[in-house]
């Protein structure tokens, strides 16, 4: 785990003292960035949900110390050959302290052990690449041979990564595969759906939850909104806010819609109850 202790890599964008103050994304008040971290970046103003990255994720969702990553050492090639891809997963890397766009392994969730992956937003916008899928099937198939249930939390604008072509789009079937060896196992699989989770992502392991949960507010859908606008022209009127996770709950599509402040809470009954 990066070292520092909650949000420590936090920069707020504007021109006040760094690490002093930040701008809410969405009602854009000034927060002091230490109430926005006791707040587990929850804006006290709006409740808007700022995204947390996979670490800050796993640090909040996890015991102490009791998370070992896997697969760290995967990496993508170039498939494709496709212009500037290496240069901008360094970039990416660079920025993020991260390999790819997903971490996985095994941390302690209250008493149980369980089998995570998580992507993260700011490594390609969390699209999925060949590692992001890689990573997330052997989570699962350890899941499978050790009997653990697993948590997959999902966070991606990009759905499956054009960059790596066809062997992206094959990371759906294959994560979907190793999910549904784990469902007939009768092990528990829990989706937890943070803003945004669209395209080939929801279309394959995110929608594929025993239980689905989905913070307030979060981005859930599969076409992005210019397509979704274009597709209205041809089949007609949509529902305003429709491709929200509140919207989604109300339709069934989701389980329950938990605030962060609660989820650790939550995950820990449902796998009490489950066990
Ligand atoms: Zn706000």
């Amino acid at each position: 785990m990066p070292p520092g202790g909650w949000f420590s890599r936090h920069k707020p964008e504007s021109d006040l003292p760094e690490g002093l103050w930040s701008k809410c994304e969405r009602c854009e008040r000034i927060v002091f960035v230490r109430d926005l971290e006791r707040n587990l970046k929850v804006c006290p103003h709006c409740d808007y949900h700022h995204r947390l990255t996979a670490w800050e994720r796993i640090e909040m969702l996890t015991e102490p110390g009791s998370f070992s990553e896997w697969d760290a050492d995967l990496r993508s090639s170039d498939p494709l050959g496709f212009p500037e891809y290496p240069e901008k997963l360094e970039k990416d890397r660079q920025k993020t302290g991260l390999t790819d766009a997903a971490v996985s392994g095994c941390g302690s969730i209250g008493a149980h052990r369980v089998s995570m992956g998580l992507t993260d937003f700011r490594f390609r916008a969390g699209a999925m690449n060949s590692v992001v899928g890689e990573r997330l099937t052997r989570a699962v198939e350890r899941a499978v041979d050790e009997r653990l249930p697993v948590l997959l939390v999902s966070g991606t604008g990009g759905g499956a990564s054009m960059y790596e072509g066809i062997l992206s789009l094959m990371q759906m079937p294959k994560t979907s595969v190793a999910l549904a060896r784990h469902h007939d196992l009768g092990l528990l699989f829990i989706s937890l759906l943070t803003d945004p989770t669209m395209a080939g992502v929801y279309a394959s392991w995110a929608s594929l939850g025993d239980l689905t949960l989905a913070e307030p507010g979060a981005t859930i859908g599969f076409t992005g909104s210019r397509v979704s606008k274009q597709a209205q022209a041809h089949v007609g009127r949509r529902p305003a806010n429709y491709q929200t996770a509140e919207f989604q709950q109300d339709r069934g599509m989701v389980d329950r819609v938990v605030p962060r402040k609660d989820l650790k809470a939550t995950l820990e009954k449902l796998l009490d109850w489950t066990a």
